[in-house]
């Protein structure tokens, strides 16, 4: 049983566990780091140097796994290079397609856990919906995510990795081709990115290395259900666009359904949102709202919603979410004309907010659909983890 208010859920970083071949993956390591492991292995610093910049664009720029086809270094070193180190990749367990043309896949870490990811390809742009944790230590209550009992970091490796994987399927490599499908990054599969600051930051700087897998930071988006004091971080850090699951305008609503407003309320959450770094009205906040029937869904809250933002003088836009339904959900989709009737009501007071076409709903690919692990649990079973989540709130 755990006490409530002494336990913080964030989860502790994980020592990587060393792999059993004593090899070093240098994926997830950043420039300085490579060049360092190439030191301690011996290689002089000059040489280390020139080696660590090789080696980077083979891996981010050209997708290359394989010492032995990295035609600038020395025919002699590569095998010397693959006894000591690898490059590689989650594992794939599974990919799925859409009838919409989305595609989701399963992927395992070295030690077997697993995660999703989900790539939403459209006319203009194609999106990566890419995972933070196995699981989430929150549980909002229209999420699948959150009902999971498992819940580890992913490293900079696995978060890297997953754009790494989707280059690989897409054929996009090298980096610089123009034309590319994959276009966007959201940070918004399985898990809380700021309760993971450490490893989504050295990954997202990895993601947006010119000399690499060179996405702008304009085109990465990350996603908080409202971790307050890591939003100030997450914009001077990172610095990419930030959306935030707002999903309530009452305090009563909003502990309800996303339980972490009990330790960071509404007003704190959009203060913080008012100092975020870079966001203006050329970069707006996007403010995740899920729609759920007879909840948070009437004329009432969506004026209120306009109140609040404006209130706090926010460059927001609006993303309207239909609730996107699990076995299990204690919620239901509101009717498309209360969708409709809460979008005009917040457009015509200025602010912009378009209603989000459901994707990849058939392959439970859609936002709050990812779910890894293959144990069915009970209404109660479900019910347990919440509370134990939420005694762990305080
Ligand atoms: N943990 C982060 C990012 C992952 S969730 C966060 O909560 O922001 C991505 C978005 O999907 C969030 O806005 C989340 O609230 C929303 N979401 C979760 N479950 C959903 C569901 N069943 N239907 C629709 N949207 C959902
Ligand atoms: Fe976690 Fe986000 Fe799901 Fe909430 S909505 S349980 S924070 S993944």
């Amino acid at each position: 049983m755990q006490i409530p208010g002494h336990i913080e859920p964030v989860v502790t970083p994980r020592v990587q566990v060393p792999r059993a071949d004593g090899r070093v993956e240098l994926v997830g390591l950043s420039k300085p780091e490579i060049r360092a492991a190439l030191a301690s292995a011996g290689l002089d610093l000059k040489a280390a140097r020139l080696r660590a910049k090789q080696i980077w664009h083979w891996i981010y720029n050209r997708g290359v796994s394989d010492f032995a086809a990295m035609t600038d270094i020395a025919k002699v070193q590569q095998p010397w290079l693959a006894e000591r180190f690898v490059i590689s990749r989650p594992a794939i367990v599974t990919a799925q397609t859409s009838t919409d043309g989305t595609r989701k896949w399963l992927l395992k870490g070295a030690d077997g856990e697993e995660f999703e990811m989900v790539f939403i390809p459209d006319a203009d742009r194609g999106t990566l919906c890419v995972s933070s944790q196995v699981g989430c230590t929150l549980n909002c209550r229209f999420c699948y995510t959150g009902t999971m009992r498992l819940v580890r970091n992913l490293s900079p490796a696995e978060i890297v990795g997953q754009v790494m994987l989707a280059r690989d399927s897409l054929s996009e490599w090298p980096s610089s081709t123009e034309g590319r499908l994959l276009t966007n990054i959201v940070m918004m599969g399985m898990g809380e990115p700021l309760y993971n600051f450490d490893n989504v930051r050295d990954a997202l700087k990895i993601v947006m290395d010119g000399d690499g897998l060179a996405l702008s930071k304009r085109r990465i988006t990350l996603s908080t259900s409202g971790v307050v004091p890591m939003i100030a971080r997450a914009g001077e850090e990172i610095g990419v666009n930030l959306a935030v699951s707002l999903h309530a305008v009452t305090k009563e609503i909003r502990d309800e359904i996303v339980p972490l407003n009990r330790k960071y309320g509404l007003e704190e959450l959009l203060a913080a949102c008012a100092a975020y770094p870079g966001a203006n009205n050329a970069r707006r906040i996007t403010f995740e709202y899920v729609m759920l029937a007879g909840k948070n869904d009437s004329d009432d809250d969506a004026r209120e919603l306009v109140r609040l933002l404006k209130a706090y003088r926010l460059p927001a836009k609006v993303n309207l979410i239909p609730f996107n339904p699990w076995p299990g959900a204690a919620y239901e989709t509101s009717p498309p004309e209360r969708v409709k009737a809460f979008s005009n009501i917040v457009f015509e007071a200025g602010i912009s907010a378009p209603i989000r076409t459901p994707r990849g709903r058939d392959i439970m690919a859609a936002c709050g659909q990812l779910k890894s692990a293959s144990v069915k649990l009970s209404r109660a079973e479900l019910d347990r983890i919440a509370e134990d989540k939420q005694a762990a709130l305080g």
